[in-house]
């Protein structure tokens, strides 16, 4: 399904990430995964059969610009990135501190932003060669909003306003990257069992499940699916999407 494509994923230690890069890997992409620590990204490689894990951390618009142009001249290409890496830290309105607003801002909207932008680039510079692709898909770009960006949530301002914005960043970078042939699409899980809602109480856990139809909680792997199917050229006619992957999750 993805023979010959070169993917990047980033945040792919672990969670969705490595799901993806796993799932991206074993459809035949080459795949570069990224983490904020190099030797738990190399570790995340080795276990997802990706090609290499770089040490990357998204809020610095240098080092992802470096990056991603490195991983493009070295495997001659960039056809697929994920832009996963994203924070969550729960906080009531009037419990939201300055510090929140500014880390969970420059790693969830910055930092998607960053490698959309660094993406992109890379992505026409390989429609501009002559090879004679012209006419085919340049890219494929999903990064990952949430159901809490869609519909709100109580206790999770911060983090909702942010998950807005990346779906936006993918709506307006869709609309500005068609006619370059290169598609950007969002994917918004609902609850998914991953580290970063192990803070949830059983009895939450439980609640969500309860407003869930088709009754459980999701799995990295029901949302690396759906991104697997976003880049690949079964979806070659879907950009500008933000695609729920939450069971039917009504909040
Ligand atoms: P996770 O916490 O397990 O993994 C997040 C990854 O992002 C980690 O590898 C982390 O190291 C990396 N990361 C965080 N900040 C970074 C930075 N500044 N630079 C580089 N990497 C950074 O979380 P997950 O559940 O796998 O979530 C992955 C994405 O999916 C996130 O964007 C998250 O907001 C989104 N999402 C998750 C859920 C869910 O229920 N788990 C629901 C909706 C959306």
């Amino acid at each position: 399904m993805l023979d010959g494509k070169v993917a990047l994923v980033t945040g792919g230690t672990r969670g969705i990430g490595l799901a993806t890069a796993r799932a991206l890997a074993g459809a035949g992409a080459t795949v570069v995964l990224t983490g904020r620590d190099e030797a738990k990204a190399k570790e995340a490689a080795a276990a997802a059969g990706a090609a290499s894990g770089l040490a990357l951390d998204v809020t610095d618009a240098k080092a992802v610009s470096t990056l991603v142009r490195g991983v493009a001249k070295e495997h001659g290409k960039l056809d697929i990135v994920v832009a996963n890496a994203g924070i969550m830290e729960d906080a009531l309105l009037g419990m939201i501190r300055e510090e929140l607003v500014d880390t969970t801002l420059s790693t969830n909207v910055a930092g998607t932003l960053h490698t959309v932008q660094a993406a992109a680039r890379a992505m026409m510079r390989k429609k501009a060669s002559p090879a004679g692709d012209r006419g085919t898909s340049a890219g494929a770009i999903v990064v990952l909003a949430s159901i809490v960006g869609e519909h709100g949530s109580a206790g999770q301002t911060v983090y909702a306003a942010s998950k807005a914005a990346v779906a936006n960043i993918a709506r307006s970078a869709a609309k500005e990257l068609g006619r370059s042939g290169i598609r950007v699409n969002a994917v918004a899980p609902g609850v998914i069992d991953t580290d970063l809602t192990s803070g949830l109480t059983e009895e939450a856990k439980a609640e969500n499940i309860g407003k869930t139809p088709l009754g459980r909680l999701g799995t990295p792997e029901d949302v690396a699916n759906a991104i697997r199917f976003l880049v690949s050229d079964d979806a070659s006619f879907i950009t500008g999407q933000v695609l729920g992957i939450d069971g039917g999750l009504v909040l």
